[in-house]
């Protein structure tokens, strides 16, 4: 099963809108399709408005923001109910510190020189809601301060360089909380890119669990075929759903393009399998 369960859009940090998204998932053979827009979920009706029109089945997603350990953890959520309030309010709360961190990394910016970063990144923002690092990164690649945006996280951007801005994000039980509620599945997204210790790791999955999260993304563009088997055994360790997504923000800048991930190792429950009362089906 050609299951894609990780993207983004210019609803949140990808550059293609949800149509043009589920028309690039349909061509590259997906069978399966989920937009994750960061803390978002206004491109939901279009992307499952979209799948229908191409006949491709279709599950709600989104991918929370979560601060754990210290650390930025990203959870993200699958066939939920859209309308849930609770979930709606918990996505706008998490959303609302952006523009603050946003002036706060311009001004970073502009004390090593870089002016203007905040009028210059919102030039790549699709919704002004959702300012990122990704916007940020864009503006610096375009203004020639750096080749790719490859660059930019090398130099900019993360902790311990220019332009860095700590942030508090949503809870893991908040996170989890809001999507189970709704209906939805709690996975853990691309956990190798995490930089936490065994110990942290260990704490992260038994807490997830015990929170109610049932999933974990084994494949994904961020991960070897080393990391996929490491996180396989997560999975099996956990009894968690495994998930397959390629976190496609960009033809441009993404390293893995939508539909186009290794298949989910031998012997995992596919995180599909359980959501399948949640699937929309076209026609
Ligand atoms: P934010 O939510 O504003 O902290 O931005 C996080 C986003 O920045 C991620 O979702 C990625 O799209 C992007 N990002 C973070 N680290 C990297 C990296 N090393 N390479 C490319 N993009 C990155
Ligand atoms: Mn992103
Ligand atoms: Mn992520
Ligand atoms: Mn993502």
């Amino acid at each position: 099963m050609n299951a894609d369960l990780h993207c983004h859009s210019t609803v949140s940090d990808g550059t293609l809108d949800p149509e043009a998204v589920a028309a690039r998932a349909s061509a590259n053979g997906v069978e399966l399709w989920a937009l994750t827009d960061h803390d978002e979920i206004d491109g939901q009706q279009r992307a499952l408005a979209a799948a229908r029109t191409l006949g491709l089945p279709y599950l709600t997603g989104t991918e929370i923001s979560v601060t754990f350990a210290g650390t930025t953890v990203h959870i993200v959520g699958l066939g939920f109910d859209p309308a849930d309030e609770r979930l709606v309010r918990g996505l706008a709360a998490t959303r609302g510190g952006r523009e603050a961190r946003a002036r706060e990394m311009a001004d970073a910016l502009a004390k090593v020189g870089i002016a203007d970063a905040f009028e210059g990144a919102l030039r790549f923002v699709g919704n002004p809601e959702l300012i990122s690092r990704t916007h940020f990164a864009r503006f610096l690649v375009d203004s020639g301060a750096c080749a790719d945006t490859q660059e930019v996280f090398r130099r900019f951007l993360v902790e311990g360089r220019p332009g860095f801005v700590p942030h508090r994000w949503a809870t893991l039980r908040d996170a989890v909380t809001w999507i189970s509620d709704a209906g939805g599945v709690a996975v853990v997204a691309h956990p190798a890119r995490y930089k936490f210790t065994a110990t942290e790791e260990y704490a992260l999955f038994t807490e997830f669990k015990t929170l109610g999260g049932r999933g974990v993304e084994v494949v994904t563009g961020a991960h070897s075929a080393a990391d996929a088997r490491r996180y396989a055994d997560t999975a099996r360790e956990f009894d968690l759903l495994a998930s397959r997504g390629s976190d496609f923000h960009s033809p441009e800048e993404s390293r893995i393009d939508i539909g186009t991930l290794p298949p989910l190792p031998e012997g995992l429950e596919p995180v599909w399998k359980a959501l399948e009362p949640r699937i929309h089906a076209p026609g």
